[in-house]
């Protein structure tokens, strides 16, 4: 196996492009285990750690935050640029394994291996992310909705790679709330909701929902909860509203919890992420008129 450190983006897209089953090294948390445990041997490894400024978290002027691919969990966990809605993406870091997985992984390698239970997905599918890659002489920015594409597949073509994640800003100002179910600490969720919600004059204003681990991607549905908008958020909403996302559900039954589990629990963690981001909001309300 050839092993790179490639100092450019350029020479990156290259390499990549000579070789379909050379892979990006990012934190190695999930490439080297697959490695490890004989499910993947790359005929190259392409390390992105010398690309400079890939692993800058910054905001740009128009309030957007742009993360760089190689930003690790635990720098996205205790950034403070993050304002409104912004703020569910290091609420998911902050949940992501424990310390020593927090210090190794970045966010381009978690999307890009784009499990359905990992912690990213669902939330910057909830914050209205946009994903922006490089191939060849080329850029594009996809928004994170249309990024996962299958289970562990994402909307990359051969010779391409992420570059940064850009969190948009949020004037509403929405609270947050992760929500995650895990059967043991520090796993990947069996469950999770990644919530932004603004309530004002007791109408809901802003409803961003997004569930993982219940399909082969994040599962979102504008439509649905475009219904919650204008309306108080009563018990009967939550409930239609956590329905109205059933269809779009596919589970599996793996070591984290059968089908028919996760499909009772979504419910449960929606009507909890939804109050617990109320609650949120309702407290900085107080403290601002305090
Ligand atoms: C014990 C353990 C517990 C974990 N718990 C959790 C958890 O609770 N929640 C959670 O979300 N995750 C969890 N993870 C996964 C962890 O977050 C990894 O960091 C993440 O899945 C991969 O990130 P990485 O930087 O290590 O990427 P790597 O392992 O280096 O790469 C992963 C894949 O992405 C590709 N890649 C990497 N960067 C890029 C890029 N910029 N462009 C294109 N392709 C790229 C690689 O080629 C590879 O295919 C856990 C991992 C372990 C080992």
């Amino acid at each position: 196996m050839v092993f790179s450190e490639p100092e450019t983006l350029e020479e990156v897209c290259h390499l990549l492009s000579e070789q379909p089953d050379a892979r990006c090294l990012a934190g190695g948390a999930s490439l080297v285990a697959m490695m490890n445990a004989g499910l993947l041997a790359p005929s190259h490894l392409i390390s992105l750690r010398k690309i400079p400024d890939l692993a800058n978290i910054q905001a740009l002027p128009d309030g957007s935050v742009q993360i760089g691919a190689m930003a690790r969990h635990a720098d996205v966990a205790r950034y403070d640029g993050f304002t409104g809605a912004q703020r569910i993406v290091a609420a998911a870091a902050r949940r992501i394994g424990h310390p020593a997985i927090r210090n190794m992984g970045t966010i381009g390698g978690s999307i890009c291996h784009a499990d359905p239970s990992a912690d990213y997905p669902t939330a910057i599918t909830a914050a209205d992310a946009i994903v922006n890659i490089a191939g060849s002489g080329t850029t594009r920015q996809i928004p994170a909705s249309e990024f996962f594409v299958d289970w562990l597949e994402t909307a990359l073509e051969p010779g391409e790679i992420v570059v940064s994640v850009v969190i948009p800003p949020d004037p509403s100002g929405a609270s947050v709330h992760y929500e995650k179910f895990t059967r043991a600490d520090g796993d990947f969720a069996t469950v999770s909701v990644a919530v932004c919600l603004r309530i004002l004059d007791d109408v809901v204003k802003t409803a961003r929902i997004a569930v993982g681990g219940i399909a082969e991607k994040p599962v979102r549905s504008p439509s649905d909860e475009n219904s919650l908008i204008g309306h108080p958020l009563t018990e009967d909403a939550i409930q239609d509203f956590s329905a109205s996302l059933e269809p779009l559900c596919n589970p599996i039954d793996d070591m984290r919890g059968s089908a028919d589990y996760r499909l009772m629990l979504m419910p449960r963690l929606i009507h909890r992420a939804l109050s617990q981001a109320l609650k949120t909001q309702l407290t900085s309300d107080l403290e601002g008129t305090a």
